[in-house]
């Protein structure tokens, strides 16, 4: 099975992420999280998208595209997928769909955590004070939210036409959104 975990940042899609790789040996494929590797190796990418994270604007589709091909194949003999922060764009979403269909594979379900701006502000807020995350400051997450809304916010529409899009509310707490995901992901299967 593959799953998007679809939000705006912030929304909880990491932590629900590695939820379900512990709890059913999925793969979490996160961008966000091998755009961070490649910066802390120091390699030619990540020097390449250092600025742009930091200002909270999005890297190439390019870029983000090859690298969630490279890590496809392990992901699916592991069991499925967990998309976590891709796609972002509407080109994203059609190369995933165009990539899986090429594997015999697609998307199953798209899960989408919806929050409050004001919530996601004050987590940040929050995460900034604990972990020091470089595009956790409040001019660039004012960024990334921009981002959100006018690039990947439209993706939602495609997914619904698909008839894979569910809602959940992300403002509950983390088991609560745990236990809706679980329910989600048992209609799938069904
Ligand atoms: P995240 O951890 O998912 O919030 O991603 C952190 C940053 O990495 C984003 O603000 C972007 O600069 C970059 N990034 C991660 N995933 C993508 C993506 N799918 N498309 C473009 N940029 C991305």
């Amino acid at each position: 099975m593959n799953i998007i975990l679809f939000g705006p940042p912030a929304a909880g899609k990491g932590t629900q992420a590695k939820r379900l790789v512990s709890q059913r040996g999925m793969v979490q494929l996160s961008t966000g999280d091998m755009l961070r590797a490649a910066r802390s190796s120091g390699s030619a990418l990540g020097q390449k998208v250092a600025g742009i994270m930091d200002r909270g604007d999005l890297v190439s589709d390019e870029i983000v595209i090859a690298l969630i091909e490279e890590a496809l194949p392990a992901a699916e003999a592991a069991g499925g997928a967990i998309f976590d922060g891709f796609p972002r764009t509407i080109a994203q979403a059609e190369a995933l769909d165009d990539m899986l269909k090429g594997r015999g594979a697609r998307i199953d379900v798209v899960l989408r955590l919806k929050v409050d701006d004001s919530a996601l502000i004050e987590r940040i807020a929050k995460r900034f004070a604990e972990e020091g995350r470089s595009d956790d400051n409040p001019e660039s997450f004012k960024v990334r939210l921009a981002a959100y809304n006018a690039q990947t916010a439209p993706l939602l529409p495609h997914y619904l036409a698909q008839g894979k899009l569910v809602e959940l509310d992300g403002m509950s707490s983390v088991e609560q959104v745990a236990a809706d995901i679980d329910a989600a992901l048992g209609a799938v299967v069904a």
